[in-house]
């Protein structure tokens, strides 16, 4: 049964309660404006409690430098943002940025994998790229006590990358967006949105809210509340599979792209990348290869027990590359998407929130719109 709403009128209405309404919820409420954020149930494709859990900046960026920078930028903010949020709302979200390694099996995978961070690399005109390639025996070193499988050949490196739990990085964000003054309204599905004057009526089982601005960050649901505001921003769903083995002695000192260890023990194993369209069952096959993979890199892997598995679906943009656009035809109305919204929690939170209370958009905004779609259409 909906629960209630109070017709408040508030100054922006955050459409999703996931990783990136939180986000962006948090810093609005900080520069003082009057927030809610609705959010729609349990039971519908949510990504921000099903994913990995890294902050990642290896990688990320490829055909567009900034969001290089932009992955670099929220990295760097990550530890003050942790730390403020401990400390406000006793939420240690476990994060840690010891670097992070991508383990290459063979010597095709390790071609492939220079070739792909060279690239981006070299899109950089030069500046400076933290990412390095190690050999065998230097992985070796950044994992004492741990032998890697024979096939392991080496690993490209990164001392920016780090990891979180996910789960309590969400508690945290809710809590502190709480603290704030923020309204949440679970239970509040958003049906459509229409101008009404100088604000915009957003309709619900539950009741009407009413906004100026609007910021949809509803993950999958942007296909369907985007397109008659204006927001015509082509996303799809992958799918990907994350293992969680029993818990163990802490064997790994730091995440890699498909493994990493909680602090309570467990490791996580991931992710696979499927086009299964908005089906996020558990596909047997694939957790096989997962695990198969990960005991070829650690062979120890292969004693732990899987107690838990589950797949979900990633809002994927066509270049992986995020989105932050305003509506042309409906002004006050944003969308935000991305598939890397824990690793751009911080920089949500801190900067991109900015640019919807009026901020001049931060540089890296021209490339994040999704204008750069209708371009290669018309290209
Ligand atoms: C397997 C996997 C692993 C991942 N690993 C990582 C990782 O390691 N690091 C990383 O940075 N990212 C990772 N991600 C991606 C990350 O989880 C997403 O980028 C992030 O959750 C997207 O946030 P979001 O707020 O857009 O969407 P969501 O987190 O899905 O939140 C959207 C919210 O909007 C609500 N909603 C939808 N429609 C409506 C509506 N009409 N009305 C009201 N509410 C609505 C939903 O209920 C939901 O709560 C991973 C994703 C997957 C699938």
């Amino acid at each position: 049964m909906p629960i209630s709403t109070a017709h408040k009128n508030y100054d922006v209405a955050v459409i999703g309660g996931g990783m990136i309404g939180p986000a962006l919820a948090i810093g609005l409420a900080e520069r003082g404006m009057k927030v809610c954020i609705l959010d729609e149930g349990d039971d519908v494709l949510r990504v921000a409690r099903g994913n990995f859990g890294l902050v990642w900046f290896q990688g990320k960026g490829f055909g567009m430098p900034r969001y290089v920078e932009w992955s670099r930028r929220s990295a760097k903010l990550y530890p003050s943002f942790a730390a403020e949020l401990k400390e406000n709302t006793g939420v240690d979200i476990g994060h840690a940025n010891p670097g992070g390694l991508e383990l290459l099996l063979g010597d095709e995978e390790l071609a492939h994998r220079r070739h792909f961070i060279g690239q981006i690399y070299q899109q950089g005109g030069g500046n400076e790229y933290e990412v390095e390639f190690l050999d065998r025996k230097q992985t070796e070193s950044m994992l004492p006590g741990i032998r890697l499988g024979d096939e392991v050949v080496g690993a490209s490196y990164s001392p920016i990358d780090g990891h979180v739990n996910p789960l309590f990085l969400l508690r945290a964000m809710h809590t502190r967006f709480q603290q704030l003054g923020g309204t949440y309204l679970p239970h509040h599905r958003v049906s459509g949105v229409v101008k009404n004057g100088q604000a915009y009526d957003l309709q619900t089982a539950a009741g009407t809210v009413s906004a100026p601005k609007v910021v949809i960050a509803a993950g999958h649901g942007l296909r369907e509340l985007g397109p008659p505001l204006g927001l015509n921003i082509p996303i799809r769903p992958q799918r990907g599979h994350i293992l969680v083995t029993e818990r163990t002695q802490q064997i790994l000192p730091m995440p890699m792209s498909a493994f990493r260890q909680t602090r309570e023990g467990s490791i996580m194993l991931g992710v696979s990348a499927e086009e299964a369209g908005y089906n996020d069952m558990v596909d047997t096959a694939t957790i096989a290869k997962i695990a198969q993979r990960a005991g070829r890199i650690i062979p120890a892997l292969r004693n732990l027990n899987i107690v838990r598995t589950w797949a979900a679906l990633r809002v994927l943009t066509p270049d992986k590359c995020p989105v932050y656009q305003e509506s042309q035809s409906h002004p006050g109305i944003y969308a935000v998407a991305s598939h890397s919204g824990v690793t751009l929690a911080a920089v949500n939170a801190k900067v991109a929130s900015g640019w919807i209370a009026d901020d001049p958009a931060p540089e890296e905004f021209e490339a994040f719109s999704s204008e750069r779609f209708n371009a290669q259409k018309t290209a």
